[in-house]
Formats: structure tokens, sequence, C-alpha cells
């Protein structure tokens, strides 16, 4: 056993870490669904009455009427799903989520990393109920996400598939710095993802892709919760964010900002950012830029519905209890999200979907459909769009956001057509990811089976 071992290793550091053994993966069981009304390619009037067909978590075929497991030449028992009373579309994604946030920072002061994924885990169950099946989550406690990612893509845990950036790079007493504490208490809290100088922020990308980041999340402009800086200050110089931009590039990452002021965006659009996120203040001159290099904007619109739209609202809100200089900052957003995105959507720059999820209680997401069509003008098959093609285009994410045949069966349901009333996104009763079922009936179907994944290899091991 002991010389499989040596083996396997000389051959690992000859090879790469590519050269270990691949985990055994059971695929799901084929199954067939029969949908009222299917959503096959966003954008693309849905069919009526038609049978997706599922095998190894992928969808197989897309036929009219409703086929049966003979006909399509699978095995007799093979699982026949009724949603033909149903609106059946692909599964929702979200760009912008925190699944392990602390909330009060207090907290991540006292609890181990261990807690954290833990409050992830039961973040993403909640997050996959409300039929997002994918999210991108741009910054939680240390490593939490990105070992939740693994454990959700292993069986281990029911979830959305995440791409997570782990901690955002961040300028010296940037957002995503420590502020508020005496300097020891700073020192002893462990910050990554901080640098400064284009070399330092080089650096910063490298090693946050080699904790294991899909995603390269960066704080641009100041934010609205820490107590810290203002939220329209530019924080990172133009050869900063450049250099920040090329190296996620060339590593084959896609790279986001968090950007609220005018400067701070203009100078992600000059670095050639994949994405804003918030872009709260981006004037026409800044859309009409971003539109022209094709560059996405993530807007968060319900978290600031959530906490208080206007001053009224936020006093009496979620977040009364903010420090002052933070709460200011807060009740300066007001409409300005729903002004934004109407803007947006008029000139034409690219809007994909996301939501900030744990500033608001998780599971609420899909409200973010309904913002832009009631804010921002965009018609409800405009917003679908936004929550599933478009938003894998813009996070760069392979086979999901539509079920055409090879593409993930990433797939939900809807009693009522959210074509008819964008609201119906709130309720869905039917969740299938990969091709597992993990709700049905409006009731949660846990993991259904033992994990998936067999990586440890007892007789080796002894
Ligand atoms: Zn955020």
């Amino acid at each position: 056993m002991m010389n499989r071992r040596i083996l396997r290793t000389a051959f690992a550091c000859i090879l790469g870490t590519a050269a270990l053994p691949l985990p055994a993966i059971a695929a799901p069981p084929p199954s067939i669904i029969h949908a009222g009304q299917l959503l096959e390619t966003p954008g693309k009037a849905p069919l009526k009455n038609a049978t997706l067909v599922v095998v190894e978590g992928k969808v197989k075929d897309v036929r009219p009427g409703f086929v049966d497991a003979a006909a399509l030449g699978l095995p007799a028992d093979t699982k026949v799903i009724d949603l033909t009373r149903m609106f059946v579309m692909p599964g929702f994604i979200d760009l912008h989520v925190h699944l392990s946030g602390a909330g009060d920072r207090g907290l991540t002061l006292r609890k181990p990393d261990t807690y954290f994924a833990l409050v992830g885990a039961k973040n993403a169950n909640t997050t996959l109920m409300a039929g997002f099946t994918t999210v991108r989550d741009l910054g939680s406690t240390g490593y939490t996400v990105l070992g939740l990612r693994d454990a959700i893509k292993d069986g281990l845990v029911p979830g959305p598939k995440i791409l997570a950036s782990g901690d955002p790079i961040s300028p010296t007493d940037g957002h995503a710095d420590n502020h508020g504490y005496r300097e020891e208490v700073m020192a002893a809290m462990i910050r990554r993802g901080v640098c400064d100088g284009a070399d330092g922020c080089r650096k910063a990308v490298r090693d946050a892709v080699k904790r294991g980041a899909d995603v390269i999340k960066v704080m641009a402009s100041g934010g609205t919760l820490d107590e810290s800086d203002a939220p329209t200050d530019k924080q990172f110089t133009d050869e900063e964010l450049q250099a920040i931009a090329e190296t996620a590039h060339s590593l084959g990452r896609k790279v986001t900002a968090h950007a609220h002021g005018k400067d701070a965006i203009d100078a992600c659009v000059r670095a050639n950012f994949d994405s804003i996120e918030h872009g709260m203040w981006a004037d026409a001159e800044t859309l009409k830029a971003m539109k022209a290099k094709g560059i996405w904007l993530v807007p968060t619109v319900w978290p600031i519905d959530y906490v208080g739209d206007t001053p009224e609202k936020v006093r009496n809100g979620p977040l009364r209890n903010l420090p002052p200089v933070s709460l200011a900052k807060v009740m300066r957003l007001g409409k300005q999200p729903k002004i934004l995105v109407h803007m947006a959507h008029q000139i034409g720059t690219k809007i994909a979907l996301g939501t900030d999820a744990g500033v608001y209680p998780h599971g609420q997401n899909a409200h973010e459909f309904i913002e832009y069509v009631e804010n921002g003008g965009m018609t409800p098959m405009e917003s679908l769009v936004a929550g599933t093609s478009d938003a894998a285009l813009a996070g760069g994410i392979k086979g999901v956001g539509s079920l055409e045949p090879g593409m993930d069966a990433d797939v939900v349901a809807m009693a009522v057509s959210p074509l008819d009333d964008i609201k119906a996104v709130l309720d869905v009763p039917f969740v299938m990811r990969d091709g597992i079922v993990f709700k049905q009936g409006g009731l949660e179907q846990g993991l259904q089976q033992e994990a998936r994944i067999d990586t440890f290899d007892v007789q080796d091991a002894y």
C-alpha cells in the first residue's frame, strides 16, 4: 500500500496536482419532466406542453408534447416528474451574494471559521430553496465559502453551485480592510487581499487564485456599511486597477468591482473590468462607456429597498442601530439604485442580476427580478434573462442559464407564469440542480442520497 502512495505522490509531483486521483461521483438517475410551459431559452417564447429529458445531470433533449420513457429509449422505471400545470425554466442565478457573512462584526472576533462555514451551509440551502441554482459569492469570512463550494459540489450538503472570490482585493483602509478598532486589535485580525501598489496588487490577485478564487472581487470604492470611508471615493490608483485586471485575466478569472462613485467606476472601465457591482452613482456618460466596452452592470436594488429607500424607512428599518456615519451613507442611497437601473436599461448597458444577499435575509433574492420590472423598466422576460442566461454570460459561467440540450439540468418551476406576473418568482415549489431534485411540491427534499463522493481510499490509508 505504501508503495502505491509513494508512486502516486511521485506522479503528482511530476505531472502537477492534476495527477491526483479524481473522485468517483455517481450521476443522479435519469428523469423526464413534463412541463405545461417550458422556457427552454430565456428571451424566446416558452414552449407549451413539452418534455425535458434529463440524463446524467444534464439536459439531453427537449421534445414537444408529453413523451414517455419507452419512446425516449430510457428504462421503464425512469422517474417522470409531473409539472404539467407549471411554468418551468432554468434555475435562477445571483451574481452577488455573501453566504457566510458575519453581519455582526464582533462575531468574527469570537467565532472560528467552522462556525461561518455552517452559517454558509444554512444560507446556501435557503438560497437553493428560493430557486437559485448558481450563485457568485463576492466575499465571505475567511476560507469558509471556498470550502462550502467544494462540499456542495461533492454532494456533502445541499446548495447552489458557487463561484467564489474569497476575500476581496482592497487597498489599506479600503472597504474590505479593518476599521474602527484599536491598532493592536486590527493587527490581530487577518485581512487577506489587502494590497497597495501595482506589484502588491498583482501578488494579491495571484494569492487569491492560489487560495481557490473563481473570480476576483475588487473594492474599487468605499462602501456603505463600513465606518471609515465614503462610498463614492475611488480607492485604488489607475495603475493598481490595471495591474489587478490584467493579472486576473491572465489567470483566466473575471474581475468585478464593488464601485459606488463615478470616479471609481470610470477607472474600472478604463482598466477593462468585466463588471461593476452596485454602480450607484454612474451617470449616462459612464453607462454609455460601459455599454461600448461590453462591461456588465450588476445593480443591487432589493437590499436598498429592504433597508429602506427613504430616510424615514432607514430610521425605522433593520439597520437603525448602525453607527451614525454608516447610517447617513445608507440614507443617501434612497431611490438611486432604481434610477440607475432605469437609466442603464434605457441606454442599453448590459445588466445581470445580483442582490448582495446577506444585507437582507438570504432566500429573498428573487425580489430583485421584481425590482427590474417595477422600477427598472424591464419586461418580465428581460428581467428573467438578467437572472439566467445573461447572468451566466456576465459571470463567464458555462453550462447554466438555459435548458438547451447539453446544459446542466438546473430547473425551477412556478405555479404562475412570471411572464404574466413577475411576482411568481417568489414562490418556487420545484427545484432541481444538476439533475438532483432538491424541492418538490414545495417540500425540501434534502440530499436524498448518500454523499456522492469517495475520495478516501481506506485500504490506501492504512
Ligand atoms: Zn456585497
